[in-house]
């Protein structure tokens, strides 16, 4: 490990010992396993300015994300978490500290390479699925192996397969208006997955759908992205996904409250009010 890994690492384990159950500790079992990261999140800030107005949306966060995990960002509406997808995800720079994917610094990235990162190492998922209406399902999964110049051949295939894969197949040829919510993130998550990404984020992606169609859509990117090796990473206030995350990162006012280890909220996801 380099310095400036292990200098980070003790950045990351700072905020890992706030819950008591993860960081590199004394007895340093399978936890070392997972000490491969994905993302690095150092001293992170976000200040929004629009005219005298200035909102402290990110007022200082570190993280760090584990290669293969599922976490979940919880917060309240307002708390900053599209506002760390987004840096986490290269959609938007920091006002100040430093974000590693994949142990590049997202800064230091021009227009193209910062292009190429998004398109070949991060799958998207939003709320409002974002899928290109005059599209079918199928040209809306093939479209980002079309910007990573793969074969139209094989994107034609490895589409078809994806789709079947999120249990849509059959409805390769729709449009987006003509499916249902649940289907157009079921095809939204195929297009996520389509260039074998290292990590996918998702941003409040249950919040359009029932309870019932959110979980079955939650339970299905976990399965896949474990099946794929895939690190997801999805903001949201959905108590879902607790059921099924690795750990859960509350944030509040621009600030991570606490880390949690999935198996420590256990007792809690019964008695989240709101659910
Ligand atoms: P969340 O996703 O948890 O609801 P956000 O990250 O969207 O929270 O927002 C955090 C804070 O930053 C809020 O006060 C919000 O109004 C503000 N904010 C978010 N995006 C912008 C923006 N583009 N311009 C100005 N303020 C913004
Ligand atoms: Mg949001």
């Amino acid at each position: 490990m380099s310095e400036t890994q292990a200098k980070s690492n003790d950045a990351g384990s700072t905020q890992d010992g706030a819950d008591g159950s993860s960081g590199s500790d004394a007895s340093g079992k399978a936890k070392d396993v997972r000490r491969d990261y994905v993302v690095r999140a150092l001293g992170v800030k976000k200040v929004y300015e629009m005219g005298e107005v200035r909102t402290h949306a990110l007022r200082g966060v570190d993280l760090d994300i584990f290669r293969g995990e599922y976490m979940a960002i919880m917060g309240p509406s307002g708390s900053g978490k599209s506002t760390l997808f987004n840096m986490i995800g290269g959609l938007d720079k920091p006002t100040e500290g430093m974000v590693f994917i994949d142990e590049v610094d997202v800064a230091a990235l021009d227009s193209y390479e910062l292009a190429w990162l998004r398109c070949r190492k991060i799958g998207y998922i939003f709320q409002s699925y974002n899928l290109l209406p005059t599209l079918t399902a199928l040209e809306n999964v093939t479209m980002p192996m079309t910007f990573a110049n793969v074969d139209p051949d094989e994107a034609r295939d490895r589409g078809f397969d994806i789709l079947q894969r999120v249990g849509i197949g059959h409805r390769w040829s729709h449009r987006p208006g003509r499916m249902s919510g649940g289907q157009q993130q079921r095809v939204a998550i195929a297009r996520a997955l389509a260039n074998q990404p290292a990590i996918v984020l998702a941003d409040e992606p249950t919040a359009n759908l029932d309870l019932k169609t959110g979980a079955d859509i939650i339970a299905m990117l976990k399965a896949l992205c474990a099946e794929m090796g895939v690190t997801v990473i999805s903001a949201t206030h959905d108590h879902k996904m607790l059921n099924i995350c690795d750990r859960v990162v509350w944030i509040r006012d621009g600030r991570i409250e606490r880390v949690e280890m999935r198996e420590d909220i256990d007792i809690e996801v019964g008695t989240i009010s709101g659910e």
